[in-house]
């Protein structure tokens, strides 16, 4: 067994113990191994060990990296988790099955008529700055609902949501209110959850979790 699948094997141990610590079907909740900046190798191991869910957080690498791998890999389901500019909403729309950083209006919209020209419902989670940092991506909570209304009349597909805790805070505060965010308004898919606390992602509700450097060790 190569390294990275044992990466894989323990943090899906460690989801379903999670999981069953907190009362949630271990069936509900998705590893979204994050591969951005990982060499060759051991994407092709991850590849090799049976996983098929990616995320990417740029759009020109996650296309170096999966245009050609895909055509090998047809159930192969890559989700776009970083910041999207307008620039690149073609490549994205094109390329990603989830993307999961729509945060304003302007991207919302832009999305939703390459869709259109492309004829390809991509399904897409809105990302929440829980934190309020000002530099960081995602739209602030008091303009989620317009976001929403947003994306619901330009028939954009929106199953959920996603988040990035400060780094200087305790996450759970900030999955917890992503939960809340999401259970307000019926949206039943949440992103959140990284190497560093993806177990207490699970207690919180995530759907999904993305772990980069437990999977794939540390970025290059
Ligand atoms: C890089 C990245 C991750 C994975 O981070 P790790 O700490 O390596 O697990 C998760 N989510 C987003 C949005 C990222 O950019």
């Amino acid at each position: 067994m190569s390294q990275i699948e044992t990466n894989i094997q323990k943090v899906l141990k460690e989801i379903d113990k999670a999981a069953q610590t907190f009362g949630r079907d271990p069936a509900d909740i998705s590893l979204i191994a994050v591969s951005k900046k990982q060499p060759d190798e051991r994407i092709d191991a991850a590849l090799s060990a049976g996983h098929r869910l990616y995320g990417e957080n740029r759009v020109q690498e996650a296309m170096g990296r999966w245009a050609r791998r895909r055509v090998h890999y047809p159930d192969l389901v890559l989700h776009l988790i970083g910041p999207l500019q307008t620039n690149k909403v073609k490549d994205a729309v094109a390329l990603f099955n989830v993307i999961e950083t729509v945060d304003r209006p302007k991207l919302a919209k832009a999305l939703a008529s390459e869709m259109k020209k492309q004829g390809r419902s991509v399904p897409c989670l809105i990302q929440v700055n829980t934190g309020e940092e000002e530099q960081k991506a995602g739209v602030m909570p008091k303009d989620l609902d317009d976001l929403l209304a947003v994306c619901s009349e330009e028939g954009l597909d929106i199953c959920g949501l996603m988040c990035i805790p400060p780094a200087d805070e305790a996450p759970g505060v900030h999955f917890s209110f992503l939960k809340t965010l999401a259970e307000d308004r019926g949206l039943k898919t949440l992103s959140m959850g990284m190497s560093g606390d993806y177990q207490k992602a699970v207690a919180a509700g995530a759907t999904y979790v993305r772990v980069g450097s437990a999977v794939f060790g540390a970025r290059q």
